[in-house]
């Protein structure tokens, strides 16, 4: 066949300037997101909230009418890829996002594939009695709205996924501007492979082009049933205003107390593991720690033995003054953009000390006003606070975390200042002598989830938390006792 090669290029020239220039990205994503321009969408990647949500609405459709063990399968997919690509998609999290440790990034993929809990999780109630029998299920919402942190872009779509479409959701994702690339390369693969093994395309759908403007029409859509946000205090204010019901797994500034009862080697060796993983982005991460007086001398040298970095009050003052800026009309401290989530040895650069590049974490002492006690810093520094007594430092501790109720640790062996601080501060988890993700199943027990929804009660999203319940009565029968 011959082919004329001026009709072709004239062809192809029409067909980008009718779809527009491509946003920069990797080739593959890039290749999804061509098609998803010009075939109205495929493989999850979509240029606005209202072609992504019919989409999902329609892939929706064809999940209800397919078995328990089909939504095991595709769930099954998802956590085959993040658990054999977790190198590569971590390593393109990285390279976008620009904070945080690789070798971190790859682990919270493989570990969100392996543990995150799937359709076993759904349990069916029944009520068996002289009227009959009641059951009652755990059914599916539709369409669900997510909106997605920069600390953690594709861990928190892939344990979003895996729970949602464990409870027979499909959902659309806003996802952070600058993780949005990773977001639509990881959903692409998703949708690809899910396609290929049970036929459904666009369980799992994303923006590739997120701006506030698409996570408003998400929020509005009449096909979106529920929300859910993971992110800072202004999404969550955004969901809680949106007129539908929202699940808000929000921020977090947790507090430490180590108390004269405590391992100090063990809590330094918790607080390095918690406070410097992925640079201090979990939300759960310790965040500043209160040490009773009489111990606070041979915890710092704690610290140092478990090879954290002391700064001296200068160091500190130094680093402060580049790291934390103010903002807003009421000039309130933030942590600088430019700061967060960077390497212990950055940080130590700034103070003016110069340290091993595998440095986990640097502290130091400051006192209670200082900006990195109150401000969720997201930044492997540590700021160690004297407190006169123990019921000293769980006051404090309650203050700092500025109730959120988000999570505390304390590191004890006595069970009265335990139970004191857990009831004082009233956080959704809590921790006593390990460090914060053992309350996410990892070295401690229970299971695994990185939407905490502090703010509406859910907790650790599970499967079950995105799902309605619905009874079935049967009246007279079958109730075979
Ligand atoms: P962020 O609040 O800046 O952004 C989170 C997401 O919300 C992004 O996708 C952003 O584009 C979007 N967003 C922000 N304002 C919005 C608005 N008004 N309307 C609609 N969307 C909006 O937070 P971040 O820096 O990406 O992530 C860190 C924050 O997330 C921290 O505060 C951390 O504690 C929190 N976080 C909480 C959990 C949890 O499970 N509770 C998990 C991870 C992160």
């Amino acid at each position: 066949m011959q082919y004329d090669e001026t009709l072709i290029r004239n062809v192809v020239a029409q067909v980008l300037a009718e779809v527009g220039p491509m946003p920069p990205g990797n080739g593959a994503a890039q290749q999804a997101a061509q098609q998803a321009a010009s075939a109205g969408g495929h493989n999850g990647v979509f240029y606005d909230a209202e072609s992504a949500v019919s989409a999902a609405r329609a892939a929706f459709e064809q999940l209800r009418e397919r078995t328990l063990a089909d939504r095991k399968r595709i769930i099954d997919v998802i956590r085959r890829i993040s658990i054999e690509q977790c190198e590569e998609l971590g390593t393109m999290e990285m390279e976008e996002t620009k904070i945080g440790r690789l070798e971190h990034k790859i682990e919270k993929l493989k570990t969100l594939g392996e543990q995150t809990p799937g359709v076993e999780f759904l349990e069916t109630k029944a009520f068996s009695g002289d009227y009959g029998l009641a059951v009652i299920d755990r059914a599916p919402f539709g369409v669900i709205g997510a909106i997605t942190p920069v600390t953690h872009s594709l861990p928190t779509i892939t344990g979003n996924a895996v729970s949602m479409i464990a409870g027979g959701n499909t959902v659309v994702v806003n996802p952070h501007p600058s993780g949005k690339k990773v977001a639509a390369e990881g959903v692409r693969r998703f949708n690809e492979a899910i396609e290929a093994e049970i036929g459904i395309d666009n369980l799992i759908c994303v923006i590739a082009e997120p701006t506030l403007e698409s996570a408003e029409a998400l929020f509005k859509h009449r096909s979106v049933a529920l929300i859910c946000v993971t992110g800072g205090p202004a999404v969550g204010r955004a969901a809680l205003n949106s007129g539908k019901r929202a699940i808000v797994a929000g921020p977090g500034n947790p507090p430490v107390v180590v108390d004269e009862t405590a391992d100090l080697d063990l809590a330094a060796r918790s607080i390095i593991t918690g406070g410097a993983y992925d640079n201090n982005l979990l939300c759960i991460a310790e965040k500043e720690v209160f040490v009773v007086d009489s111990v606070f001398d041979a915890m710092m040298d704690a610290m140092r033995r478990a090879g954290a970095v002391q700064l001296n009050a200068a160091q500190i003052a130094e680093l402060t003054s580049k790291a934390i800026v103010t903002v807003g009309d009421d000039q309130h401290d933030a942590a600088c953009k430019d700061y967060i989530g960077k390497d212990a040895s950055f940080l130590a650069a700034a103070a003016g000390v110069s340290v091993p590049p595998e440095t986990e974490l640097v502290f130091g002492e400051t006192d209670e006003h200082h900006p990195f006690v109150s401000v969720e810093q997201m930044m492997p520094f540590m700021p160690f606070v004297r407190a006169r007594d123990v019921d000293h430092a769980i006051a404090m501790a309650k203050h700092y975390e500025h109730g959120f109720r988000h999570t505390a640790i304390i590191h004890s062996r006595n069970v009265r200042n335990m139970t004191k601080m857990g009831r004082e501060l009233d956080t959704t988890l809590y921790v006593k002598n390990g460090p914060c993700m053992a309350s996410l199943g990892l070295g401690g027990e229970g299971y695994l989830s990185f939407s905490i929804a502090g703010p509406t009660g859910e907790g650790v999203t599970t499967p079950t938390t995105f799902t309605r319940e619905r009874r079935c009565s049967m009246i007279g029968e079958l109730r075979v006792v």
